[in-house]
């Protein structure tokens, strides 16, 4: 039959080609489709255009699920340094910018180059523009498209999440889960950043552009990295991390200087340097910016022989125990990616298949699965999409 496939893989990202290529190198008939008018657009545009393809140091912690115990088996089954073995295979140039955190040193074209090549070795069909309008199943699924109809022994289901729209993501995978009785776990933008009100941004104002290593909290979770101040409110690592935890209306507490005792530091700078300016000591320590919002305008003036008790007490408070409430996220629209999904609950974590639909199968971002800021989430699209590829019959 012309349309008929072994599997058939909705989504050509990370996921849906990884799953592809590993399902046809044991001679399967494979067809990819995707909506958008080009494939991988995330791979494109994740680490800053250098990808950020997985992280040595993975460990079960480092993401978040309903049920965390889920990922075990697909990230034991094809680890980080299986993907690295592939990355090298391939005589791609990469770099170790965080502790295991592994970055193309030229650009994301090298990962996705390598996926459509070994894709086109095995003479993988992918088609780019495709409307999926219905799927149903009786002995094969039928998947109805505005190009044609197409069959397939099995189906795979690698959409991704709801983050950014306009790189192709929608809650297709979502509602063909729902479709086959799965259920959704709630979802929302994660690893982004925070906005602020309106009143906070105009004191904020000056800060915009100004970079600092910090520790953040919420009521669950301290994390310590940098924080970059934006015209729309916070962002950089240490806020993106925290926004996998952060429930709306919650308060955020941040130290700008995590290392530093800053009442020892004072009163050792008043010691050695009584005439100096406060404000010329912090600069030592702070961005000039920095120092000048958490000083008053009292403490601008003074010198560190004039620094007493109550003055060194608010310093340290504004200092290390900086609270503010953001008004919320910049949402799907820079989200990386998007946490819930589809529930784990029937679905095998050592095949990733449907345990209520024979042969369906849900790989990638698409499922409840969140991985933190640092090349896990692409290590969970190899992860699970090697696992399903090798399950398929
Ligand atoms: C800006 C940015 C930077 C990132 N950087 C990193 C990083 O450096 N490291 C890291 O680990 N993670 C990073 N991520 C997260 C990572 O990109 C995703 O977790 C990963 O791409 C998920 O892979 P996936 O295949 O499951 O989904 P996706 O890569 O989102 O692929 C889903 C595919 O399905 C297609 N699709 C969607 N709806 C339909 C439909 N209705 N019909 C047909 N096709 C459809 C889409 O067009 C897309 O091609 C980043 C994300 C973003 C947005």
């Amino acid at each position: 039959m012309k349309n008929h496939y072994d599997v058939i893989i909705v989504g050509a990202g990370a996921a849906g080609l990884f799953c592809a290529l590993n399902v046809a190198i044991r001679d399967k008939r494979v067809l990819v489709l995707d909506h958008a008018n080009k494939v991988g657009k995330k791979i494109l545009m994740s680490g800053g255009g250098r990808c950020n393809f997985t992280n040595l140091n993975t460990t079960y912690d480092d993401f978040l699920s309903k049920n965390p115990h889920f990922v075990k088996s697909a990230l034991n089954q094809y680890t980080a340094y299986d993907f690295l073995a592939l990355i090298e295979k391939h005589n791609i140039k990469y770099v170790e910018k965080g502790p295991g955190q592994l970055f193309c040193e030229n650009s994301s074209k090298d990962v996705l180059k390598m996926l459509l090549d070994e894709c086109a070795k095995y003479k993988i069909k992918i088609f780019k523009k495709c409307s999926i309008k219905k799927i149903t199943k009786n002995k094969h699924f039928i998947l109805e498209t505005n190009l044609e109809n197409y069959t397939s022994d099995s189906l795979v289901i690698a959409t991704g999440g709801l983050s950014i729209p306009t790189l192709g993501a929608t809650g297709f995978g979502y509602e063909v889960a729902q479709q086959f009785g799965h259920n959704i776990v709630k979802t929302s933008p994660s690893l982004v950043p925070f906005t602020l009100s309106n009143k906070t941004l105009i004191k904020l104002k000056e800060l915009a552009g100004v970079s600092q290593h910090i520790s953040v909290s919420n009521n669950t979770h301290t994390i310590e990295d940098d924080l970059l101040f934006t015209h729309r409110g916070l962002s950089g690592p240490a806020i993106l991390k925290l926004s996998a935890y952060w429930c709306y209306g919650e308060e955020i507490k941040i130290n700008l200087l995590p290392a530093k005792n800053i009442t020892e530091y004072l009163r050792e700078e008043r010691l050695k340097h009584p005439d100096k300016l406060v404000v010329n000591s912090l600069s030592y320590i702070m961005p000039k910016r920095l120092v000048s919002y958490v000083c008053n305008e009292n403490i601008k003036k003074l010198k560190l022989k004039q620094l007493d008790k109550p003055l060194i007490d608010l310093l340290n408070k504004s200092i290390h125990s900086w609270v503010l409430t953001p008004s919320g996220t910049e949402g799907y629209k820079t989200a990386e990616v998007t946490s819930g999904g589809v529930s784990t609950e029937n679905i095998s974590s050592k095949t990733l298949e449907s345990k209520l639909v024979e042969k369906l199968y849900f790989i990638g971002e698409v499922l409840d699965v969140t991985g933190q800021l640092g090349g896990y989430n692409f290590q969970w699209a190899w992860s699970s999409a090697w696992c399903a590829a090798q399950a398929i019959k």
